[in-house]
């Protein structure tokens, strides 16, 4: 079933974090209603959204509230219980179903379903349990990272090996869930490719970002990323071809890495509008979630263009203060806050972008700043 939805219609997000606010806010701007499903009342998306449905995720009966009041349903994070979201797509319209969901909170799937595709990852392999690790790494070697293959995040669920006295190390995440070990990847830098299809198969990417991480998370995304040409067309064909693959519908943010030589290897995937595309909202001609909330309604897609060189930075709970005592001083900066209460350390508040004719100076300018020096 394939439908088309109008402007006065009612979009259904399942959570309420800061994806789904800015999703509900491109929404918006094109007159369509917003209905979010969160656990928390005061949710980022709560707090813009025309109907809250206040219940945990997988609560069957608030599932079914949101399915009666949206014509159709998205979700802005993937860690939703597949059963419940299958379910879903029974009694209300999914265009983007449930299994990319299946596929993505699940490595070890994740990792065949790119390797059919046909792109390439880091040498692994998948291990039920300790005994399977201590068996099998030496198909890996060392060094290499053990990550749980489910419900890991910003490098949670990690572990690096670099040695086989260190194996033991790695024990304690399989408590949490199967894990793969993975070889450790010199890479020189980190790219990621949003590319988002419709149901017709239009498929687009946005341009590459380059990422940075600080400690695990997200620091800085620079566009356009600073990788050789043929380094950019490897990495928009692979985004493609697991789009194609996976018959995407929506938004899916392609992590990877590159190599020295100039190629690459895919690092993990996710099923939704990702915070290294933030910098489209103001320096592309489309933004990731406008392009998210077209494909999903059945609209034809925009050819994404940049209007200028951009870097993105992540404004974390330690930053908010001198953020915001700075802002006045830079009226080129966009600044995005998300509408969250608490700023914990290294929680995710808001972002700046920055466009910008010198992208080297900014670059500098930010890594000098005092404000981001936590
Ligand atoms: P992930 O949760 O898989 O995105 O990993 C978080 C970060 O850890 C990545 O962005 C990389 O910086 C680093 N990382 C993950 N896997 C590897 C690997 N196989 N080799 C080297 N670094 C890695």
């Amino acid at each position: 079933m394939m439908k088309t939805i109008f402007p006065g219609q009612t979009i259904g997000i399942i959570g309420g974090g800061q994806l789904g606010r800015m999703m509900a806010l491109a929404a918006k701007e094109a007159g369509f209603k917003i209905a979010v499903l969160e656990p928390t009342m005061d949710s980022p998306c709560g707090q813009v959204a025309d109907i809250r449905i206040v219940a945990p995720y997988n609560d069957q009966t608030a599932l079914e509230e949101l399915a009666e009041v949206s014509d159709v349903i998205t979700f802005e994070f993937e860690n939703i219980d597949y059963e419940g979201l299958k379910q879903l797509t029974e009694i209300a319209y999914v265009p983007q179903g449930a299994e990319l969901i299946k596929i993505t909170q699940d490595r070890i799937q994740e990792k065949s379903a790119i390797s059919e595709s046909g792109c390439p990852v880091a040498n692994y392999v998948a291990c039920q349990n300790f005994n399977e690790l201590v068996k099998n790494i030496e198909k890996v070697g060392y060094p290499c990272i053990v990550k749980t293959a489910r419900g890991g995040y910003d490098g949670k669920g990690q572990q690096t090996i670099h040695s086989s006295s260190e194996l033991e190390l790695a024990g304690p995440l399989f408590e949490h869930s199967a894990c793969v070990a993975e070889a450790f990847v010199p890479f020189i830098k980190e790219v990621s490719v949003i590319v988002q299809r419709n149901k017709q198969g239009e498929t687009y990417c946005l341009p590459i970002g380059e990422n940075i991480h600080v400690n695990h998370i997200l620091h800085e995304t620079i566009v356009p990323a600073r990788i050789e040409e043929k380094t950019a067309v490897l990495a928009i064909e692979a985004a493609e071809r697991i789009a194609d693959y996976l018959q995407l519908i929506g938004t899916l943010a392609v992590e990877m890495f590159v190599l020295e030589d100039g190629t690459i290897l895919i690092n993990e995937l996710a099923p939704r509008p990702h915070n290294s595309g933030h910098y489209s909202i103001e320096a592309c001609n489309i933004s990731q979630f406008h392009q998210h909330i077209r494909a999903i309604c059945g609209w034809p897609l925009r050819k994404p263009k940049l209007w200028s060189p951009s870097v993105m930075v992540n404004i974390l709970g330690q930053h908010v203060m001198p953020v915001t005592n700075s802002l006045l001083k830079y009226p080129d900066w966009s600044i995005h806050l998300y509408g969250k209460q608490q700023a914990k350390k290294n929680r995710k508040m808001g972002h700046v972008t920055i466009m910008t004719d010198d992208l080297d100076h900014t670059i500098r300018e930010i890594e000098d700043s005092a404000i981001w020096a936590e």
